[in-house]
């Protein structure tokens, strides 16, 4: 490898905007980034947006606050600009049909005027049982209405005239294409399946075949790295880089990811029924941390080749390498998304986790029943309290919501377990102490409510449990006296009172 500026290496990610950032893409996008990123090259985001039929509006903008959230920045896209703009398909229209046109006149490429109708009378003609589905090719071209079989003027009368017509290539056949793929090796294909492919479409847009090839030469792109669905157009690819006399990039095709389970491909459909988050909006929405979104995604092909699995985006940046990522299918495990996530939301300082979790904190609590919004020094117990136990940063407001509202219900499980008939009696009168009591921590909230459980004989669970209840509705949680504590002393009391008013 030359370090000269004609092979520095240019990546790019060419994601058609169809709808919201898929996990998939946002992979894609990853590995490009980190590919770049290792070797002092560039990332190029283009948008693929020739096919209007698939166009969403938006989605463009999904794409790059899908990539923004995740702490990518393309260095030259649509956004950004660039030597090698626009970077949008649909503004390079002129240039394809300039490629086009020159293909035309060395011979590579013909107009055809056929209908859609005509074409399916020459695949019935044609079909047999060796051959189901006949191809517009070598072998049926020549019975075609193109621009190889009419005369000349006759195919200058019907463009002038304004008759719809499609590019094709002429593809030559019988040989063989074979490429060197980073992930995948030697790989090999056929030539006799490959029909005249369509170049120019008849509303004058490129076909995405098209489109690529000429951008990845025109932007100088080195190195394509994308999902194994498209390593079956490489030889459509090729067979167009031959016809243009320009030589492939090199090429990189990532596993699939598969749905848990590992059967096919990871769908939209599959993946709602079993309510997975794959899209970078629905994990956004999920409350998934952009790390560990991050990480996981990494991790779905690549080996980083140490036994640690948590990674920084500038560690993996630093230790990416293509030969590093494996062939096979990777399964969609959100067990393990939720693991990374548990591992990040975890090893945040509490400042991080409450700024994380305070989306959702205005969001659910905005009407808090306890002023802990203005108390920041609280609003940190809370969070260190919650830490160990939780794996999203939005349970910070869901689990410990009885931080700040008081209970609306109580765990009927544990009310049934816990609930004594001497429940109503024995928090009402550590009620009274409390409130009686002239100093209130969770030591002093603690030591009345011991002496209590002696004075009656009782284990001091016997209180415990139901106190637990009434001041936050739920059987499991903290540490119940820290918790009191943070709560303070009249909102404890309230919530007491309440519970056996309530549950009697
Ligand atoms: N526009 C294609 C996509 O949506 C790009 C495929 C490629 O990277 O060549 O994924």
């Amino acid at each position: 490898m030359t370090t000269s500026s004609a092979s520095k290496v240019r990546v790019r990610f060419a994601p058609s905007p169809t709808g919201s950032l898929h996990i998939g893409g946002l992979r894609t996008a990853l590995f490009n980034y980190f590919f770049a990123r290792s070797r002092g090259g560039t990332f190029v985001l283009r948008i693929e947006d020739t096919d209007q039929t698939r166009f969403v509006r938006d989605a463009e903008r999904n794409i790059l606050s899908g990539l923004a959230w995740v702490g990518i920045r393309p260095d030259e896209g649509s956004r950004e600009g660039g030597e090698f703009g626009p970077y949008r398909q649909s503004q390079r229209q002129a240039l394809y049909a300039l490629y086009a046109q020159q293909l035309i006149d060395e011979g590579h490429a013909y107009y055809a005027f056929d209908t859609l109708d005509e074409i399916d009378v020459m695949r019935e003609r044609h079909a047999s049982e060796g051959d189901p589905s006949p191809q517009y090719d070598a072998v049926t071209r020549g019975e075609m209405t193109n621009s190889l079989v009419l005369p000349g003027e006759e195919v200058q009368r019907r463009l002038e005239r304004g008759d719809e017509y499609v590019i094709r290539l002429k593809a030559d056949p019988g040989g063989r294409i074979t490429f060197r793929d980073h992930i995948r090796g030697r790989v090999s294909f056929s030539t006799s399946g490959i029909d005249d492919q369509v170049l120019i479409k008849s509303d004058g847009m490129p076909t995405y075949h098209l489109a690529n090839v000429i951008d990845d030469h025109d932007m100088r792109i080195t190195h394509v790295i994308r999902g194994e669905e498209w390593l079956s157009s490489v030889p459509k690819h090729i067979l167009l880089y031959r016809a243009f006399g320009w030589e492939p990039p090199e090429m990189a095709h990532m596993p699939l990811i598969m749905n848990p389970g590992g059967k096919g491909k990871l769908s939209k459909r599959h993946a709602a029924a079993q309510g997975l988050p794959v899209t970078v909006e629905q994990c956004r929405q999920a409350g998934y941390e952009p790390e560990a979104v991050v990480n996981f995604l990494a991790l779905l092909g690549w080996h980083p080749g140490e036994d640690r699995e948590l990674f920084t985006l500038d560690e993996m940046t630093e230790l990416f390498s293509l030969d590093r990522v494996s062939g096979g299918g990777v399964q969609f495990d959100v067990r393990k998304l939720n693991w990374f996530n548990q591992q990040y939301v975890r090893g945040f300082s509490v400042d991080e986790l409450l700024e994380r979790a305070e989306f959702w904190l205005r969001g659910l609590h905005s009407a808090s029943t306890v002023d802990l919004f203005k108390d920041e020094a609280r609003q940190r117990r809370i969070a260190s309290l919650m830490q160990p136990r939780i794996a999203f940063a939005k349970d910070l407001a869901e689990t410990g919501g009885y931080f700040f509202e008081d209970p609306a219900a109580y765990d009927e499980t544990a009310v049934g377990k816990r609930w004594k008939e001497d429940s109503a009696e024995l928090l009402s009168v550590y009620a009274d102490r409390l409130e009686a009591a002239s100093a209130f921590d969770a030591e002093q909230a603690e030591a009345i409510l011991r002496a209590l459980a002696e004075e009656r004989g009782a284990g001091a669970g016997r209180i415990i449990h139901p106190v637990r209840l009434a001041v936050s509705g739920v059987p499991g949680g903290p540490s119940l006296f820290e918790m009191m504590e943070v709560l303070g002393k009249d909102v404890c009391a309230r919530r007491i009172r309440k519970a056996v008013e309530v549950l009697g």
